[in-house]
């Protein structure tokens, strides 16, 4: 009996193994198709001074637009990306169009606009990420300065010592480094003087809530207290409501970004968020 259960088991298992493997394959044709068919826009949600309430910067974040099934959010399709390695050629496109539009806004009178791209684990660890970017900076025309790579704690820490030096070349294009989700992952704080990086993003997960919530208050008073020491910008991402933006306000928070604002905005509607700070006013 066990032997027969055994094997069922394990004619199951296969089962379900096969039935995943030709869903990912399946996606992965689709992403292909989706590259191939500029099925893929780029959303922007502004970023904004915590004093002056004011535009300084876009993030972009990718969408899958399908003709049957409308938006798809990067949730459901950046994990098969990156497991299939075809995030590589999604991550260039992005940093290209990224670039291109910044470019465009600078041109449009906008000129100290920046953007934020964020980068994946498997994009960042590939040879010659910094190569990708001088050319598409060179060819976008874009300074350097006003591009800012969004990275997770956890993709530095995969190989801390190849992570840095990659860190040293971007840094030596002009790149700024921001580290996305801070405080959601584990790892030490000691990473923080190691790596050359600019700006710490607190994770939503702490934001939401911060107007009442006292541990919540206690790690982000920490977060902002600890950067502005080791002179780096803070961001706080997620701020939804005016209460959790007068928290921040009250500790100096550099940059807040959020539904409150704005959220990700179509390339139109981005345009016409900044041109609304900047030409009529
Ligand atoms: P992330 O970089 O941490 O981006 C923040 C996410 O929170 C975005 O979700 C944004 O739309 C959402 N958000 C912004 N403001 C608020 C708010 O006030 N409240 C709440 N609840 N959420 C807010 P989105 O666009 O679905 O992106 C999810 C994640 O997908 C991103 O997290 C990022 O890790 C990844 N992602 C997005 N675009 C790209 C891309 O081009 N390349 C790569 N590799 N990953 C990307
Ligand atoms: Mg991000
Ligand atoms: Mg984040
Ligand atoms: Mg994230």
């Amino acid at each position: 009996h066990s032997k027969d259960d055994g094997r069922n088991g394990y004619e199951i298992f296969k089962f379900e193994m096969k039935k995943s493997a030709e869903k990912r394959l399946g996606m992965e044709l689709l992403l292909r198709k989706a590259v191939f068919n500029d099925e893929l826009v780029l959303h922007y949600q502004p970023k904004v001074g915590g004093d002056t309430g004011r535009p300084v910067g876009m993030e972009a974040l990718i969408r899958w637009k399908r003709k049957d099934l409308g938006l798809i959010s990067p949730a459901e399709f950046i994990q098969v990306a990156e497991e299939t390695g075809i995030i590589v050629e999604i991550g260039e496109w992005v940093l290209r169009e990224a670039c291109t539009q910044c470019k465009k806004w600078h041109d449009e009178g906008m000129p100290l606009i920046s953007i934020s791209v964020n980068i994946s684990a498997v994009q960042f660890y590939k040879q010659k990420l910094e190569k990708t970017i001088e050319e598409i900076l060179r060819e976008t025309g874009l300074e350097a300065q006003f591009l800012e790579l969004e990275l997770t704690e956890s993709i530095l820490m995969k190989q801390p010592e190849e992570a840095a030096e990659t860190l040293r070349n971007l840094k030596a294009l002009g790149v700024k480094i921001s580290i996305d989700d801070f405080g959601k992952g584990f790892s030490s704080l000691s990473y923080l003087k190691h790596f050359p990086i600019d700006t710490i993003k607190i994770d939503k997960s702490f934001i939401f809530d911060c107007d009442i919530d006292k541990a919540n208050q206690a790690i982000i008073l920490a977060v902002i207290t600890l950067a502005h020491n080791l002179e780096l910008n803070v961001v706080a991402e997620g701020v939804e409501e005016a209460p959790q933006l007068m928290y921040l306000q009250s500790l100096q928070c550099d940059i807040v970004q959020g539904y409150y604002f704005s959220r990700p905005l179509e390339k139109k509607k981005a345009g016409e968020y900044l041109q609304q700070y900047f030409l009529q006013k």
